[in-house]
């Protein structure tokens, strides 16, 4: 296990499932969907699922250029945190059950992008994230681009925390006549359908069929 790049990202409960290093990290960020993002308001701590992308190691973050979370955090340390529940662990009582996950957890000074270009590129990169479709839509305008906020998050403080196997389960217990096993849980893509307005004339891009019956991590 490499070293964590600061005190405060030391996993102090579970340390043995943790890792540092940057392929972990961005392994877990790429294959996530959503990122649950937390800042500190006024009333009290925020915490809201939102979409992201990645370069390199700096994370990207939008919304409406109104956004109150993302109006909060920029320029404040924040918290974003990626998950994956791979399964349910059924232990042989319910003070052991536990879950299989990979999770990222980043901390660090959020900071407004300014630049319409730069803006623009990391809007790519977080409609891309998923499923590629910036270059299948409609071009983004001078408009769409003023309506939106974009944060950027350096990717040098994070850490990631993995479990995996079965349950751990204390030896008197594991005599005994209880069930224990693990309940894989997966997120697959659906076929693609149209939209119920749709009459446009191109035909779906060959990515998003692709995506079919894989899982966020295969695709
Ligand atoms: C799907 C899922 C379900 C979970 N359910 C529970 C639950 O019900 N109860 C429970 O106690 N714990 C649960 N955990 C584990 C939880 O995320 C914490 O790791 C654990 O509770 C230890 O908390 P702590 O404050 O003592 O962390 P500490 O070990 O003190 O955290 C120190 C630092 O370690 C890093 N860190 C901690 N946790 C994680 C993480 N999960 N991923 C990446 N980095 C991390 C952060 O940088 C944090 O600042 C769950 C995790 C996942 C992914």
């Amino acid at each position: 296990m490499t070293e964590p790049p600061s005190p405060r990202t030391r996993l102090r409960r579970g340390a043995e499932r943790g890792a540092y290093d940057q392929s972990t990290i961005f392994e877990i960020l790429d294959a996530g969907l959503i990122a649950h993002v937390g800042v500190q308001t006024d009333d009290g701590p925020l915490v809201l699922p939102m979409a992201y992308g990645r370069d390199g190691d700096t994370l990207y973050l939008h919304g409406a250029a109104a956004n109150h979370l993302l109006g909060t955090g920029n320029g404040h340390d924040i918290c974003v945190t990626v998950t994956h529940v791979d399964g349910l662990v059924m232990a042989r009582t319910p003070f052991h059950n536990s879950m299989n996950y990979r999770s990222v957890v980043v901390r660090g000074k959020a900071t407004k992008i300014e630049g319409p270009d730069q803006k623009l590129r990391t809007l790519k990169l977080i409609t891309d994230h998923v499923v590629a479709n910036w270059d299948e839509s409609r071009p983004v305008s001078d408009v769409d681009n003023k309506k939106t906020l974009v944060l950027e998050i350096p990717l040098t403080e994070a850490s990631a925390k993995i479990r995996a196997g079965d349950p751990v389960d204390e030896d008197d217990d594991v005599a005994g006549p209880w069930w224990a096993g693990v309940i894989p849980v997966e997120t697959r893509f659906g076929a693609p359908y149209a939209a119920a307005d749709f009459t446009g004339s191109n035909p779906m891009p060959d990515q998003y069929r692709a995506l079919t019956g894989k899982t966020p991590d295969e695709r």
